[in-house]
Order: C-alpha cells, then structure tokens, then sequence
C-alpha cells in the first residue's frame, strides 16, 4: 500500500467518484510528465510554463472551477484535491493556475452577471484568455478592506481606473484582468475587467523573488484607464463581494499548501531512503523516522480539515472563518513540514536539484498570499470573540 509513500496515509482519495477519480489521475500524469520535469529550471530562470496552456485546456478539468450550469457541474472535492496534487510537484505551477481559475474566473463566477459569465467564462474555461486579479497595492495590502487607492470614477457609459496594484500574478500576460477599485462616488469597492491593451495600463514583472519564481508577478500602473460599464463586475457592489470570492480562494490554499507539504515529504522520504551515513540509510534512524512521522501527522491532519471544508462549501455552509481557519492551519503545518523536509536533506536540502528547496521556499508565499498568517487568524479570532481586532 503506497498511502504513507504518497502522502496519502487516510486515504482522502478514496472519497471521489470513479470518474472524479479518472480525472485525477490523468492531472497526475499530467504533472508527473509534462510539468514535473522543468519545475526546477523554470523556477530559476523566472519563467511561468505559459506553453502548456494547450495541454491544460485538453484535461478538461478547468469548467469545474466555472460552478456554471453551461459549463460544469463544481465538486469541491476534486478542485480541492486538483490544487492539492499541482502543488505537490510545483506550487508556482499551482499559483499559475489558481489565479486563472480561482481568483480571476473566481471574481467573475461570484460577481458577474449572467451576461458577463456567458461572455468570459467559456474562453477562460478553455485557456483562450488568460486571467489574472488585482486588488493589492504597493500601499494597501493585508488593509484592503478598508482603503484601496485605486479609484474608479464613472464617465457616462464607461468608467476611469487610476492607481496602482503590486504583486498581480499573471498580470504581465493576462488576457482579462479583474482590478478592484473604490468608487469615488460612494467609497465602495467594486470589480472591473479590464482587457489586455486598455490605453494607460502598464504592467511590468517583479523581479528578484525568492518564492514561487516559476510564476511571475506584476506591478501594475493604471493611468487613465477606460472600461466600458458593461465590464463592471454587476454583483460586485462592495468589499464583501470580493470577500466571497477569496473565501473559495483561501479554501483553495489551504489544498495547495497541503499539496505543498506532501511535495517536501515525498522528496525527504526518498532522499532518507536513498542517503547513507555511519554504513546505513539515514531513513533507518529514530530521529529522522520522527521527522518523517511528525510531517506525515501535518499532512493528514490538514488533508482531514480540507475534506471536511469541500464537503461544508458544497453543502453551501463554508463562511468566511471556516475558509480562514484552513487557510492559517493548513499554512503553518506547511511551513513546519517544507522546514523538516529540508532538514533531512541535510546540505542537499538548499540545493534546487533534490527538489525540497523549492517546497521549502515557495512555502513563504503561500503563507502570505491571500491574507497572511494574521489576517486569517484574526478573521478566526473575530468568529470566536465577536470582536473585530483588525478594523
Ligand atoms: P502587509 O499588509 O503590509 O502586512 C505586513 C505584516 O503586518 C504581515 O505580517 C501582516 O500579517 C501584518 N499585519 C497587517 N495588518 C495587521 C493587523 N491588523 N494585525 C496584525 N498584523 C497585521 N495580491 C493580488 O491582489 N493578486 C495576486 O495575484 C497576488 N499574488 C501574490 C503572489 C505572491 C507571491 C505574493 C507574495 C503576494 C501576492 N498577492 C497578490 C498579495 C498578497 O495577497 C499580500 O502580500 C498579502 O495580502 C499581504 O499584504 P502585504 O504583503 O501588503 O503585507
């Protein structure tokens, strides 16, 4: 049985349907063969794997982040447990894919109109167009809430974006990307899509990153920018709105996180297994069996509190601090885990090539993308006291 080999010691697998199952194991192929094998390289040289947009639209798996009866019916099992497993080989891979399908056809799912879905959705679906979100700024990050500098002002049958946002992923080649602004007129925060080559918006890559190289971020500038009222995302009428597309998000890294882990773990267990010190695999020493047992609990404890919230989200009871919670757990444990998987590496564990270094610094992101370890807490603390202790 391969369960404690893979990571998988429950066996949370088990839960899906034959088919669901069909179509895990062809993204496990998938990523086995075709993004596996250049991680390291392109982690390196700061390159997003744009090239297997193609392949991804032929797994047919990107309609069930759509939660659209023209598309696909969601299960938040199998998404959860997609994201899961793209982490597990290359969390920048994972990232790449998650801001298309969870934070950018994520905005449109929850707050655009039935039109607006019909119009984007499918292309995106297909790869077509690629999506990106921004609604951080070089100023306002973990405060989004309250004070976004971006403004939007309406002009008779368009609208005016001003500001900048920082660290948008997939920014520099998006097709379509959703710009959260406050409204002049009202001080709410409402949704644009803005269109790849809208005059006055520049986007230019952030450089000199030490987490998730193989997806590239942007520090976008927009200076005048026009959008038409029809890209206004219509259910988008608050800062709310936005919160109800980063609770299916965070949902969404706490999976990758745990993905993530399951990465280190892999690449700990086969190096004990493989190394030799004092004449014997340093895999048959207590207290490095400890750290391979102590990374196995991480791994199955987040994967118990992830199957639980996919089963909460698809009975429509998921709210904001259930997402919260898993986001700021299911981090910590990995970044607990990616630490212990390096140390069993020893030297090798800061080398790209055994494969441990990348969980281990991609690991720093995730734990404060989508609101940080903080914030999460704090939404949790909220939940608990009935006291806000952020706003
Ligand atoms: P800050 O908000 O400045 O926080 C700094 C520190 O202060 C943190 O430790 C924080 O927890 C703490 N802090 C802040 N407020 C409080 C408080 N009230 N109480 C206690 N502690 C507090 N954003 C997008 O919009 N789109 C993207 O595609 C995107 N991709 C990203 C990819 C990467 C690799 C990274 C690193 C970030 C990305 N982000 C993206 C931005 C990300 O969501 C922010 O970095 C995150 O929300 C934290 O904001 P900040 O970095 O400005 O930190």
């Amino acid at each position: 049985d391969s369960g404690a080999a893979e990571g998988d010691f429950y066996h949370v697998k088990d839960l899906l349907d034959p088919d669901e199952r069909a179509k895990l194991d062809r993204v496990r192929a998938f990523l086995v063969d075709r993004v596996a094998p250049g991680a390291g390289e392109r982690w390196e040289a700061g390159e997003t794997p744009l090239g297997l947009r193609d392949e991804i639209r032929d797994l047919d798996i990107t309609g069930t982040w759509a939660d659209d009866h023209h598309i696909a019916p969601r299960s938040y099992l199998l998404t959860g447990l997609i994201g899961m497993e793209m982490a597990r080989v290359d969390a920048s891979f994972a990232t790449f894919f998650g801001v298309h399908a969870g934070l950018a056809m994520g905005s449109i799912r929850e707050c655009g109109s039935e039109e607006q879905k019909e119009r984007w959705l499918p292309p995106m679906v297909r790869w077509e167009k690629t999506g990106a979100f921004g609604l951080t700024e070089p100023l306002v990050g973990s405060g989004a809430s309250l004070g976004l500098l971006t403004t939007a002002r309406r002009d008779g049958d368009s609208w005016v974006l001003d500001g900048e946002k920082k660290w948008i992923g997939n920014a520099t080649f998006a097709d379509l990307v959703v710009i959260w602004a406050r409204d002049v007129a009202d001080d709410q925060v409402r949704g644009f899509v803005v269109e790849k080559g809208a005059p006055g918006f520049t986007a230019r890559a952030l450089e000199g990153k030490i987490a998730l190289r193989g997806v590239q971020n942007a520090h976008i500038v927009l200076d005048g920018v026009r959008v038409p009222e029809a890209n206004r995302l219509a259910r988008a009428d608050s800062f709310r709105d936005t919160a109800r597309v980063l609770k299916v998000t965070r949902g969404g890294v706490a999976w990758s996180a745990t993905g993530c882990a399951i990465g280190a773990y892999e690449a700990a267990r086969a190096y004990a297994l493989e190394r030799e010190q004092f004449g014997r695999p340093i895999a048959g020493f207590q207290l490095v069996q400890d750290l391979l047992a102590r990374m196995l609990a991480n791994i199955t404890a987040c994967q118990g509190m992830v199957v639980r919230m996919a089963a909460l989200h698809e009975q429509h009871r998921l709210d904001d601090a259930q997402a919260a919670l898993a986001k700021m757990f299911c981090t910590t444990r990995m970044r607990e885990t990616v630490a212990w998987a390096r140390e069993v590496l020893g030297g090798n564990g800061i080398l790209l090539e055994h494969g441990a270094a990348r969980f281990f610094a991609d690991a720093e992101a995730l734990y404060s993308y989508e609101g940080t370890r903080d914030m999460n807490s704090l939404i949790v603390g909220r939940a608990i006291t009935g006291h806000s202790a952020f706003v």
